[in-house]
């Protein structure tokens, strides 16, 4: 049989490592034939809570996890990593301006970004799930020089899945029945979900809708905001859904995208649809043979261009604060 794969978790004790771990070793984010190595990485405070998580996972007796260890140290935990899920993040709390908030995760994806640097496999697959996602990637990915700069993605999967389940409601079909919707630009209030080039069951989705009003005032808002409105209805975050996102990225990042069809995903701008090269914000994206690709040559209309302008806007003033702050 084949050798583990080294998946490595940070923030392994938080709401969504506990959700993500148990589905990793139930085989969901590499495929039923391969096992998987655990590498936990906690901050040390919480370090005995990860510990309570690894009994947990013993518990689970899952045939495809083969051992699980606990770090409190970046070095350690990224050692001959294959895939890298950085979860844990510094919290935007009351009062706390952006300033604050770049920096205080600058404290802790500059060192992961060394780490993966100096000791991560060759093959290895970075995916940032703590916000601000696309800025954490781009602070890593900055101290990374020797990993390719496509290996650094963050995710938008949760806002593609959020899209993908309002449009079925909206136009009662199963969401299997949607394709190519995609979410573009900063995983934030300002992203932007473009139904414009999606089909269902064959026919254009943004005229099944036949609703310019519902896009702009239902649609978006509903799935740039769904974060608020789970926190308010279950008084605490949306943890398990983000880590069922966190699988699906990995999962079709490793297996490819079906033929005829794209997902969503912030990667490296290579400058296409006029988003500053460098930057990490989402497009519609395949996969095939373990990389993810941007979908080319896409028509992008007015309703789109000024949406997808404002949210890379945003990232591009993040990166601008992070530079200015020395984090990259
Ligand atoms: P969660 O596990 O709920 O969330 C972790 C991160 O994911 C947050 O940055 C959160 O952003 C982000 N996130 C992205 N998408 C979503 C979504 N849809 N719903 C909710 N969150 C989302 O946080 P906890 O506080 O429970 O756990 C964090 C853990 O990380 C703690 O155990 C802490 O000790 C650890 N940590 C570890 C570090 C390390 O390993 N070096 C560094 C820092 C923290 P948002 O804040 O915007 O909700």
């Amino acid at each position: 049989t084949q050798a583990p794969v080294n998946v490595t978790v940070t923030g392994a004790a938080g709401q969504i490592g506990y959700a993500l771990l148990f589905r990793i070793a139930s085989g969901q984010l590499l495929g039923q034939d391969t096992p998987v190595k655990l590498r936990l990485l906690e901050i040390p405070q919480a370090v005995k809570a990860a510990e309570g998580t690894a009994l947990e996972l013993e518990d689970g007796a899952f045939p495809l996890l083969a051992g699980t260890d606990i770090f409190d140290d970046p070095k350690q935990a990224f050692e001959g990593t294959n895939v890298a899920l950085l979860v844990g993040a510094r919290p935007r709390t009351k009062g706390m301006e952006r300033g604050d908030l770049l920096e205080a995760n600058g404290g802790i994806f500059k060192p992961q970004g060394e780490a993966i640097n100096a000791g991560a496999a060759d093959d290895v697959k970075v995916l940032v799930v703590g916000n601000p996602a696309n800025t954490n990637a781009l602070i890593a990915q900055q101290h990374a020089p020797d990993v390719p700069a496509e290996r650094f993605t963050a995710m938008t999967r949760l806002d593609h899945n959020r899209a993908l389940a309002q449009l079925s409601k909206k136009l009662g079909v199963s969401v299997s029945d949607i394709r190519k919707l995609a979410i573009w630009g900063n995983h934030s209030a300002t992203q932007y979900p473009n139904v414009f080039h999606a089909e269902v069951g064959g026919r254009n989705a943004a005229e099944a809708v036949g609703d310019e009003k519902w896009l702009a005032d239902e649609f978006i808002p509903t799935v740039a905001k769904r974060g608020a409105a789970i926190i308010e209805a279950r008084g605490a975050s949306s943890a398990a859904s983000a880590a069922s996102a966190a699988i699906d990225h990995v999962y079709t990042w490793v297996n490819g995208t079906p033929e005829g069809d794209w997902t969503s995903a912030a990667v490296v701008s290579d400058g296409s649809y006029g988003v500053p090269e460098g930057l990490i914000s989402s497009f519609p994206v395949t996969a095939k043979d373990g990389k993810y690709e941007i979908v080319q040559g896409l028509e992008i209309n007015e309703f789109s261009r000024t949406r997808i302008d404002a949210s890379v806007q945003e990232l591009a003033d993040e990166r601008d604060a992070v530079r200015k702050l020395g984090l990259i």
